[in-house]
């Protein structure tokens, strides 16, 4: 399999374990994030130690200015395109009625307008190859709503929507769009949790544990594996939870 992929926000978590499972495929692997220059050194390091070209490029998904750069550096070194995996994200907890008005704007971009803009700029080069392959990583909050999370619960929502919609406006081009939901997943993103809080979460979950970003990634490879038939789907992977 040699194909080209970019992972947004793959210095670490969900975006990382994704980034070493296609490296492992044999493709060739964009990672990026929008800070954390080390920590995206140390993944491009990993993913070229499993014998994958890598590029790492950091900017921010949120800015339409950043991705444009983004991509023309993809298409600089790799050329277009074959899959995207929109995996950026960013959480916060409060309530809805705490949220600075620059907060808001800085989750809705880093977590549903970083799809537009990927989708945007990757869409042109899937069409001229009439194949192509797009998974958002979303929520189960996007499908059901959390409180204290009600703005990442919107954006998920919105990611979850324009899957299904692009999906449709997709298929005739052979370009196939699917979202991962995701439940509780082991990462910095739940570092936040008092041990209690980690154990009344677990609790909750009929499969007793959080997933593993291992198996994120794993879901993400098979669907880009899977029947070209398979489009507008929002898959949940949540042990059982919601
Ligand atoms: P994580 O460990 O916090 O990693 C997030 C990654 O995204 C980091 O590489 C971060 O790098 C990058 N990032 C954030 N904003 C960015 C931006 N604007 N531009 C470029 N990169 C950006 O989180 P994770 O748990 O792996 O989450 C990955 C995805 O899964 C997110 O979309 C999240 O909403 C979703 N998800 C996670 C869970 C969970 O329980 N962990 C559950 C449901 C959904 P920098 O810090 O350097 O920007």
């Amino acid at each position: 399999m040699s194909k080209n992929v970019l992972i947004t926000g793959s210095s670490r978590g969900i975006g990382e374990a994704i980034a070493l499972k296609y490296a492992r495929e044999g493709c060739q692997v964009v990672i990026n994030c929008r800070s954390s220059e080390q920590a995206l050194a140390s993944v491009q390091k990993k993913v070229e130690a499993l014998g994958a070209r890598c590029l790492a490029v950091r900017a921010d998904v949120g800015n339409r200015n950043d991705c444009i750069r983004l991509f023309q550096e993809i298409e600089g070194s790799f050329g277009p395109l074959d899959i995207l995996i929109n995996n950026a994200g960013i959480s916060q907890i409060g309530l809805l009625q705490d949220m600075e008005f620059e907060e808001w704007d800085q989750l809705i971009a880093s977590n549903l307008s970083s799809v537009f803009h990927c989708c945007k700029l990757a869409i042109p080069g899937m069409v001229r190859k009439q194949c192509g392959k797009i998974i958002n990583i979303s929520s189960v909050w996007g499908v059901c709503g959390a409180s204290c999370e009600a703005a990442y619960s919107a954006s998920k929502g919105g990611v979850n929507a324009l899957t299904r919609a692009l999906a449709k406006e997709l298929a005739p081009s052979n370009i196939q769009v699917n979202a991962v939901a995701c439940g509780a997943i082991d990462t910095d993103m739940n570092r936040f949790l008092s041990p209690g809080e980690r154990e009344a979460l677990l609790m909750e979950i009929p499969a007793g544990r959080m997933g593993r970003p291992e198996e994120a990634a794993e879901l993400v490879f098979r669907l880009t594996e899977a029947p070209s038939y398979l489009t507008g789907q929002v898959i949940r992977l949540d042990g059982g939870w919601i």
